[in-house]
């Protein structure tokens, strides 16, 4: 079932590992939420089921919407899609934006889970990663948030950071624990080109990443969360039985969705598309825009998947999830492509890092933290 993502492209301050798209300038936000409800309207026809399953507000900081303009955004969904009445309805939040009143108002729209971006409890992280937040904020909006009757709630943590002693890990593994978070997103901090935190390694400012450590801290995550009865069904995220992302599973599972906002992928089964990643362009685009053919020349750029394409995205994520790779599904892709995976993924399934059942190959544990070199080793060349 098709999907929709909401990109809303600004945050309080920059984070130090992050290369979303984003502002620091609010000033535009307004106008923003213009712009993307006219996206909405034009765009209305993307999806050829109209019955959505799930709808994502990423960013960016989605929380920094007010409750009026969420809910301009669910009157423009409503009037052209049939939400599900059970449909998941999912809002990045950070910490700092989740006051008691803030919560009450997001209770008021149909927003029924949130994904908050604690990334740690600990105040020296936080520090170091630039967040926003402070530790006390951090444990207040989970309490806050749960006693709002929030109770379908998701954090991100981050794990590997020079600053994250494996004692520290372990006691935010904890802290999750005690709150009953059902479903959580842990992310070893990664150093992407052109953000404050490569800039501060290459100056010799901060220690590097240090890969060990990083894997020593994905084992003892994959322990805790087995200990506490989370289900690992992609290799960053854990749920308890119940609880996985609906919206998140659909793009696993190669399943249709709409992308609204600057920076924002659709995929609508035969070719993905990106909207332009830059705040004023984007404005610009929808301005004057009379109809969808004439957006398409300004806001995005488009790619058709090839059959090798398909086959390299459907393995790459099935080695990262729980629902392995079917080997029914290969064979229904074509030719050679159920020979070629056979004989590519063959010595990590001599290794034990990949294991067969039936006609569905899975990484096991000791594959899991290698998913992405072991999904390059299967790959297809595009012919
Ligand atoms: S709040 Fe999220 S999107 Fe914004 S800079 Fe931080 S990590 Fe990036």
């Amino acid at each position: 079932m098709p999907g929709i993502y909401l990109h809303i492209p600004f945050c309080r301050q920059a984070c130090h590992y992050c290369n979303f798209h984003f502002s620091t300038s609010l000033k535009y936000k307004e106008e923003m939420v213009e712009a993307m409800l006219m996206e909405l309207e034009l765009r209305k026809d993307y999806l050829v089921d109209r019955e959505l399953d799930s709808i994502y507000f990423g960013g960016g900081t989605p929380s920094l919407l007010t409750e009026g303009e969420l809910m301009r955004f669910f009157e423009k969904i409503g009037k052209y899609f049939t939400i599900r009445p059970d449909a998941e309805i999912t809002l990045e939040a950070n910490p700092d934006d989740l006051t008691r009143e803030k919560i009450a108002a997001l209770r008021r729209t149909p927003v029924n889970r949130l994904s908050i971006g604690v990334q740690s409890f600990f105040e020296e992280d936080l520090r170091f990663f630039n967040r926003a937040h402070n530790a006390r904020e951090a444990r207040a909006c989970l309490e806050q948030a749960l006693v709002a009757g929030f109770d379908n709630l998701t954090i991100d943590l981050i794990y590997g950071s020079p600053t994250t002693s494996h004692a520290h890990w372990e006691e935010n593994l904890k802290t999750t624990f005690q709150y009953g978070i059902p479903h959580v997103s842990c992310y070893a901090l990664t150093v992407e080109e052109r953000t404050a935190l490569a800039h501060f390694i290459k100056a010799g400012k901060v220690k590097p990443v240090d890969e060990e450590h990083a894997a020593r801290q994905f084992e003892m995550l994959v322990t805790a969360m087995q200990a506490e009865g989370y289900v690992q069904y992609e290799i960053s995220n854990f749920a308890r039985p119940g609880h996985f992302a609906v919206h998140n599973s659909s793009y696993w599972k190669g399943e249709p969705y709409l992308g609204i906002g600057p920076s924002a992928h659709s995929y609508n089964g035969e070719s993905r598309q990106w909207n332009v990643a830059n705040n004023a362009k984007y404005l610009r685009a929808l301005k004057d825009v009379k109809d969808a053919e004439n957006l398409a020349s300004t806001l995005f750029g488009i790619e058709y998947l090839t059959p090798a394409d398909r086959y390299n995205e459907y393995v790459m994520t099935g080695l990262r999830t729980i629902w392995g790779v079917s080997l029914e599904r290969l064979r229904e892709m074509g030719p050679g492509y159920e020979a070629h995976f056979l004989q590519h993924i063959q010595p990590f399934l001599a290794n034990g890092q990949a294991k067969q059942e039936g006609e569905t190959i899975r990484l096991t544990d000791a594959g899991r933290f290698l998913a992405d070199g072991i999904a390059a080793s299967v790959f297809a060349d595009n012919a």
